[in-house]
């Protein structure tokens, strides 16, 4: 018989959970689109993001998903014929390349597999091969959603800067905002890429890019830029329609103001300490899990995973068995393994992922995990001792 009744949790790298302040601001009749409060709350928003983002300088919203914001930035800078370079450390990198080759852009591709990060020095070498300087920007991601790998983006900001190579550096923090340590301006990076619904805790639906005053003026040497997806009367409105191309996004917009009053009320410093402690209180369980039976962390040193997504490999026919577990008997709902197929396992069944990004505190994490450890022994799965004592443990330490 099903324990599962109670409120379900969706721990799955997005959408995330969304707060209940979120969900009632939205829960209201239509605004007025034309004047009053809905434009100022919607001017209210720019200033909050770009602290998010760590930017002194602009962003644009589109409704839209992660897949628009990624074609957005792209159509804003890149012409076809143009050639980028792409670091992929897992699915989401090859997914903006995919985005751009059908644009009409070259991509190069670099590939670092599956569990590991960018390797700096190998993308300096290519740049500074590229003495003609075609390559015209860098897209990096910052957490790859599918491989739980983090990069470091000022190390490759560093790279590119050694290389003396003048290309963009664009980067993808649709995982990772408001997660992971950010700072745009201070690392150097031209265009950055994010969505409503990860670290920002509001409905999937809207996308932004935001992009300093050298993608600004890459934008301006455009030859043309689709009218949909031009960022620039979207970053300088003089009416509430130009900044989505149309209609208003309306209740995501009221939901997206409260989230960004809880995020400033908490601090960016706190909400990525947070992120920090629960991330390795996951670690901690995952890690004893392994010491004996068949789960590993994908990504094995700490300093290169995500703060925001755990990816991990228990195998067939575990995986599906203990995701099925936990959802039926616990309520909790585990991330599916994302472009993770291995020779006798092409669907990569045998990965999970826990998310673990945006509104979380240690009463979910360890539910969480206390539904994973009962699935392990409800299932006979082999498992090693002490997860919930060494999560609990770092929780305590804080
Ligand atoms: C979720 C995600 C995307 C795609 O976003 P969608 O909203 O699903 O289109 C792209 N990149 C990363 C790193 C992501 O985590």
């Amino acid at each position: 018989m099903s324990l599962s009744n109670g409120r379900s949790y969706l721990a799955i790298p997005g959408p995330s959970v969304m707060p209940e302040a979120v969900l009632r601001a939205m829960h209201r009749s239509a605004p007025n689109i034309y004047e009053g409060e809905l434009v100022d709350l919607t001017a209210s928003l720019i200033p909050d993001l770009c602290h998010v983002a760590g930017t002194a300088h602009h962003v644009a919203i589109y409704i839209a998903n992660g897949h628009g914001a990624w074609e957005a930035s792209l159509a804003n800078v890149l012409r076809e014929g143009d050639k980028v370079l792409v670091p992929a450390t897992g699915r989401f990198g090859h997914g903006w390349a995919e985005m751009a080759r059908d644009l009409g852009i070259e991509t190069k591709m670099v590939d670092f597999g599956r569990k590991s990060p960018m390797d700096m020095a190998k993308i300096e070498t290519l740049l500074r091969e590229d003495t003609d300087h075609e390559i015209k920007a860098v897209l990096a991601t910052h957490t790859d959603t599918s491989s739980g790998v983090l990069n470091d983006i000022p190390a490759l900001r560093a790279a590119m800067d050694a290389a003396g190579h003048p290309a963009l550096l664009m980067a993808d923090c649709i995982a990772s905002l408001g997660c992971d340590r950010f700072e745009m301006d201070n690392w150097g990076v031209d265009i950055m890429v994010a969505a409503s619904q990860k670290g920002l805790m509001t409905p999937p639906g809207l996308g932004f890019v935001f992009f300093n005053d050298k993608a600004a003026a890459a934008r301006a040497a455009m030859p043309r830029v689709s009218r949909y997806w031009d960022w620039t009367p979207r970053a300088q409105p003089d009416y509430l329609y130009q900044y989505f191309g149309g209609t208003a996004p309306t209740h995501h917009l009221y939901g997206l103001r409260v989230a960004l009053d809880m995020l400033k009320e908490e601090g960016m410093e706190n909400v990525w300490h947070r992120h920090d402690v629960l991330a390795r209180a996951i670690w901690a369980a995952c890690e004893a899990w392994g010491q004996d039976g068949p789960l590993t962390l994908n990504v094995s040193d700490p300093a290169h995973r995500s703060r925001a997504v755990t990816s991990l490999r228990i195998g067939l026919p575990h995986g599906p068995k203990l995701r099925k577990w936990v959802e039926d008997q616990a309520g909790v709902t585990l991330g599916i393994g994302l472009g993770m197929f291995e020779k006798d396992d092409p669907k990569g069944l045998g990965f999970f992922r826990i998310g673990h990004m945006g509104h979380l505190n240690p009463g979910m994490v360890l539910g969480a995990l206390g539904a994973i450890d009962a699935a392990f022994k409800a299932e006979g799965i082999p498992h090693g001792q002490g997860a919930l004592e060494a999560a609990t443990a770092v929780i305590a330490a804080g």
